[in-house]
């Protein structure tokens, strides 16, 4: 059986580079029926912390990354952590220690060696303790990596290494190698800067008499100067581009997209596990294109049904903490709906959608201020309202058509141009001069918000004169 895992070490936001590792892991298990597992890589304490552990589960949730065993938590998995592994390192250390692979070393203050042995160094307790690894240095440690094909290493160019640290806690290239055996897991696929620790891995593998994985380094997600994608160049963890307004699907989409060969450019990455093969991997940097992920999630968002989208943006605004304007669609669910596929038409992301939207779901909006210079300043303004109004008011259905051929009728009488006409109404009844169509606009509003922001502009107007 197949076996994958995800690794990551708690030690900050789920960096997107990490997602798209686990995602490669996880479509990998999925096409060979295999198992994909979570294992939270926390022995360094210092620099780990639950709350990363925290914000790691949940994003690889939101993608969909879904493990297939663990713990039980009340009926779901749970992760597996290396900090609650530590009886079974030590079992391991010691088997090394009594078959003389590896020993105790003592340090002094300065970091210098100064005591080895076989046996616990009783005398020196109080001094700093490690268990280090002895090197075979003679030939060279090699493996079939199936990504960059066959790698090399001379075994004369590395000392022997610590193993156990002296506060009592194994070192990464020690426990990945004890809990990668006894998760029998068959394929290590992560970033290509594990490569060189692939080789102490791989002795330790023989020491134990182990089966070795099969590895697979795949190249870091690059920024535009070609180095690694770190927060210089931009937000970087999920959650940001959670919080930006990014679907889901749109991130996935991207992400498979980086580095994967794959004859389509728009999908759900769950509809293509299996046409997953490491033979599609390229071995070339990618750079992350923060536009283009942009570019895909409007084609996402916009291929999406009104309920899929609504929902969405529901779960995005009770993300980022808008729960007045949640609580609202949620009461107003059918209008918000229109409202939206009106919107999606000009937009690329959720908090574009918001803000292009907002105007439609509060009344006290602020006109803009270029609004109120070019139209609401003009001697024909009050007399272009009150004839919409007097219009809007004979209206009864407000159909695309008939909202036209009133729009159209106000502009025959000729208060002004027919372009004044029309962004005079646009700003007036949504506050600003780049929104939906306007027919669509205000056949969404409806008569009773159509007629109530008309009245207000002309309070407005009012008011402004008389100061
Ligand atoms: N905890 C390691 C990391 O976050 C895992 C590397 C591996 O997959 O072996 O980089």
């Amino acid at each position: 059986m197949i076996r994958l895992r995800f690794a990551p070490s708690p030690t900050g936001s789920m960096h997107v580079g990490g997602v798209r590792t686990a995602l490669f892991n996880w479509l990998f298990a999925k096409k060979n029926n295999g198992k994909f597992i979570l294992r939270i890589e926390d022995t360094d304490k210092e620099r780990s912390s639950k709350e990363s552990e925290r914000e790691i589960i949940n994003s690889l949730k939101w993608c969909g990354l879904d493990w297939d065993e663990g713990p039980d938590i009340g009926g779901e998995y749970g992760p597996y952590r290396q900090s609650e592994r530590l009886d079974i390192y030590k079992k391991y250390i010691n088997f090394l220690i009594e078959k003389n692979m590896a020993y105790y070393a003592v340090y002094d203050k300065n970091n210098n060696e100064i005591y080895t042995s076989n046996n616990y160094p009783e005398k020196y307790k109080n001094e700093s303790i490690v268990v280090k690894f002895r090197v075979n240095k003679n030939g060279i440690t090699e493996y079939n990596d199936l990504l960059k094909g066959n790698i090399k290493f001379r075994n004369d160019l590395i000392d022997d290494f610590i193993i156990l640290r002296s506060n009592g806690i194994p070192v990464y290239n020690f426990t990945v190698v004890i809990d990668d055996h006894f998760m029998k897991i068959t394929h290590v696929i992560r970033g290509e800067d594990h490569i060189s620790n692939t080789q102490k891995q791989i002795m330790l593998y023989k020491a134990f008499g182990w089966d070795i994985p099969e590895f697979m380094h795949i190249p870091l997600i690059l920024g535009n100067d070609r180095k690694p994608l770190s927060k210089r160049h931009g937000g970087t963890s999920v959650e940001y581009f959670r919080k930006e307004g990014i679907l889901k699907d749109a991130l996935m989409n991207y992400l498979a997209l980086l580095g994967w060969t794959i004859n389509d450019e728009i999908f759900d990455y769950k509809d293509k596990i299996n046409d997953f093969s490491p033979d599609n991997i390229s071995n070339k940097g990618v750079i992350f294109d923060y536009d283009k992920l942009e570019w895909l999630c409007g084609k996402h968002l916009r291929l999406m049904d009104a309920d899929q989208l609504i929902n969405e943006y529901i779960d995005w605004l009770k993300y980022t903490d808008n729960h007045v304007l949640k609580d609202y669609i949620i009461k107003n669910i059918e209008y918000s709906k229109k409202v939206i596929l009106i919107c999606r038409e000009k937009i690329n992301t959720l908090k574009q959608l918001k803000d292009f939207s907002y105007n439609f779901f509060i009344d006290d909006f602020d006109y803009e201020e270029k609004y109120i210079e070019k139209y609401l300043k003009k001697e024909w303004i009050i007399e272009l309202i009150k004839t919409s109004i007097e219009k809007f008011e004979n209206l009864e259905d407000f159909s695309i058509e008939n909202v036209e051929k009133i729009l159209r009728e106000i502009a025959e009488l000729k208060i002004t141009s027919k372009k004044n006409t029309f962004q005079s109404i646009r700003g007036a009844v949504l506050g600003k001069l780049v929104t939906p169509g306007l027919f669509e606009s205000i056949a969404v509003l409806g008569k009773d918000r159509v007629l109530s922001r008309l009245r207000r502009v002309e309070v407005f107007i009012n008011e402004y004169f008389k100061k």
